[in-house]
C-alpha cells in the first residue's frame, strides 16, 4: 500500500510546530507496519537540504494561472528519516528559508500541490492513498475530484488530517485563476462564507478526515473558527486518532541534546542534573520548582493569561518558584515576556525557536505549563510525560484525552478547567504541593515515564482507515 503524505512541514527538514513532528514520525511507523509511506513536502533552503544530497526523480512544468513554472521532484538519497522523502523544488517560489509567512503563500502551496499531482499523472506513479495534512495541501481532495486536469486520479482515496482547525487557508475568489481547469458547477466545494477556504474544501471533498485527538473531533463541531456547521454535517467521515511521539528522538535515556541521560530508575538524580545545568544557564534557583512553557506565543496557547498568572505569583515576596519560557510568535507577547524578564525575579525567557533547548527544558523542568484555549492534540505534554516532567494543562482537546489528574485513580498530571489567571495560579499552587511531597512526585514520575504514547498504535489506526477506504474505492 503506497501512501503519499503531503504537508508543509516534516521534522527535521522543516518544523514550526506539532505538524512537523507528526509528519516526521508517523510515516516511519507506517513503514514499520508494512506500508510504503512516502512524504512529499516543498523544498526549503534550510540546514537539512543544504547538508543532504538529492537525486532528481523528475522535472517538468506546470501552469499557475498563466505563469509557467519549472519544478523538480527530488529524492533524499540516504533514507535518513526511515521513509522515502521527496522535495518539490520550484526555483524562486519554493526554495526559500522560512516555511510560512510569505505574502505569496497561496501561490507557493498551490504550486506545490499542482506539481505533486502533475508528477503523479505524468510519471504514472502508483499511489493508493493521498494523505493531506492541514490546509497547505487541502486543495488536493478537491483537485482530484473537480479539476479536469487531475480527475484521472479521482479513484485514489484522499484523507485529510486536521492538525489545527484555527488556520484554514482563506483565499479570495480573485485568486480562483490558480485552480486549473475547474468544473465550475462544483465551485461551491471551495467556498465557505464567500471566500475560498482550503480547509473546508478539504473536509468537503476528502474521503475521510481525521483529527489529532478524539476530543478534538467533538470540539470542532462547537468551536472551529466558523466551520462548526461543516463539521456537524460531515461528522460521518471523521475519526479522531491521538498523535504519538517518536521515542527514537524523544527519550531521556538516549537523547543527545540533554545535559545528562536518565531512565525511570534514575529519574530523580537525572532530572536534578538537567535542572542544575539549565538553572545555571538561565540564572535560576535549582532549589525551587521549575515551571516551563515551550511553544508558539499566540492567543490559542493562552500565553496572555499565563503571563498574568506568572506576574501575580512572582510579585509575591520571595517567590518560591522559577519560570522559564521558550517561544516566539506575536510581537506584543514577545515584548511582554521581555518586560517580565527585566522586571520580575525568578524568571527567564528565550524568545525564538530552539529545538535543542526545548529538549533540555523538557528534561530539566519539574512542570510544563499548557493553559491552551485550543489544543488539537498537543505534543508538549506527551514529551513531558516521557521525561518525567509533570504536565499542568487546561482540560481541552488532546490535553483532556492524554492527561489524568493526580486526584483521579492512577493520575499523573494536573488539570484545570478554564484559561483564566486564577485557574492557572491555583494549578501552580497544586503543583507546588506535589513538588514538596517527594514520595508522591517520585511515584508519579515513574507512572508517567511508563506510559506508552508511541506511534505504534496510532499508525495502525491510520492503516486500518486506509484499508477501509481502499476496499470501498
Ligand atoms: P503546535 O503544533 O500547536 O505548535 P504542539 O504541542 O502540537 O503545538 O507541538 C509543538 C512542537 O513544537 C513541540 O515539539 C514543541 O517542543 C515545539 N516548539 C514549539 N515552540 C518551540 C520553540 N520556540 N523552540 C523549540 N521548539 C518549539
Amino acid at each position: 500500500m503506497k501512501v503519499l503524505h503531503l504537508s508543509a512541514e516534516c521534522y527535521p527538514v522543516a518544523k514550526v510546530g506539532g505538524l512537523g513532528d507528526v509528519v516526521g514520525a508517523l510515516p516511519k511507523y507506517q513503514v514499520l507496519e508494512g506500508a510504503d509511506a512516502v512524504v512529499a513536502i516543498p523544498f526549503y533552503d534550510r540546514k537539512f537540504t543544504r547538508e543532504k544530497s538529492f537525486e532528481i526523480l523528475f522535472s517538468s512544468t506546470i501552469f499557475l494561472a498563466d505563469q509557467e513554472l519549472h519544478y523538480q521532484i527530488l529524492k533524499e538519497n540516504t533514507n535518513a528519516l526511515g521513509f522515502e522523502l521527496l522535495l518539490v523544488k520550484i526555483p524562486g517560489l519554493l526554495d526559500r528559508e522560512e516555511v510560512y509567512c510569505y505574502p505569496d503563500e497561496n501561490e507557493q502551496f498551490i504550486a506545490y500541490q499542482l506539481a505533486v499531482l502533475d508528477w503523479i499523472i505524468k510519471q504514472e506513479v502508483k499511489v493508493d492513498i493521498l494523505h493531506c495534512h492541514d490546509h497547505h495541501s487541502g486543495l488536493v481532495p478537491y483537485l482530484v475530484k473537480y479539476s479536469k486536469k487531475f480527475n484521472s486520479l479521482a479513484h485514489i482515496p484522499t484523507v485529510c488530517t486536521i492538525h489545527n482547525g484555527q488556520y484554514q487557508g482563506w483565499m479570495s475568489w480573485n485568486d480562483f485563476r490558480y485552480i486549473p481547469e475547474p468544473e465550475e458547477e462544483h465551485n461551491g466545494m471551495l467556498d465557505w462564507g464567500g471566500t475560498i477556504n482550503k480547509l473546508a474544501a478539504s473536509v468537503k471533498c476528502c474521503w475521510a478526515y481525521t483529527t489529532v485527538s478524539p476530543g478534538y473531533l467533538e470540539e470542532l463541531k462547537h468551536d472551529s473558527n466558523g466551520l462548526e456547521f461543516l463539521f456537524e454535517l460531515e461528522q460521518g467521515k471523521g475519526i479522531g486518532i491521538l498523535n504519538g511521539i517518536d521515542p527514537d528522538i524523544w527519550n531521556p535515556e538516549t537523547d543527545p541534546m540533554i545535559a545528562d541521560n536518565y531512565k525511570t530508575s534514575s529519574v530523580t538524580r537525572g532530572k536534578q542534573l538537567n535542572k542544575a545545568f539549565i538553572c545555571k544557564q538561565f540564572h535560576l534557583d535549582k532549589n525551587k520548582p521549575l515551571f516551563a512553557f515551550i511553544g508558539r506565543l499566540v492567543h490559542e496557547k493562552g500565553v496572555d493569561k499565563l503571563l498574568e498568572a506568572v506576574k501575580e505569583v512572582l510579585s509575591q515576596e520571595n517567590p518560591d518558584i522559577n519560570v522559564l519560557i521558550l517561544g516566539s510568535g506575536e510581537k506584543h507577547l514577545e515584548e511582554e515576556l521581555v518586560y517580565i524578564k527585566n522586571n520580575y525575579p525568578n524568571i527567564n525567557v528565550f524568545v525564538g525557536y530552539n529545538e535543542e533547548l526545548s529538549h533540555k527544558i523538557y528534561a530539566a523542568a519539574d512542570f510544563i505549563l499548557m493553559p491552551s484555549r485550543v489544543e488539537p492534540c498537543g505534543l508538549n505534554q506527551l514529551y513531558a510525560l516521557k521525561y518525567g516532567t509533570v504536565p499542568v494543562v487546561r482540560s481541552t482537546g488532546g490535553l483532556k484525552d492524554s492527561i489524568k489528574d493526580i486526584d483521579e485513580e492512577n493520575g499523573y498530571g494536573i488539570r484545570f478547567d478554564n484559561c483564566e489567571t486564577w485557574d492557572i495560579i491555583n494549578a501552580i499552587e497544586r503543583s507546588k504541593k506535589l513538588y514538596f511531597d517527594k514520595t508522591q512526585l517520585k511515584n508519579i514520575r515513574k507512572v508517567m515515564m511508563a506510559l506508552d504514547f508511541s506511534w505504534n498504535k496510532s499508525a495502525k489506526q491510520y492503516i486500518n482507515l486506509y484499508k477501509r477506504l481502499i476496499e470501498t474505492a
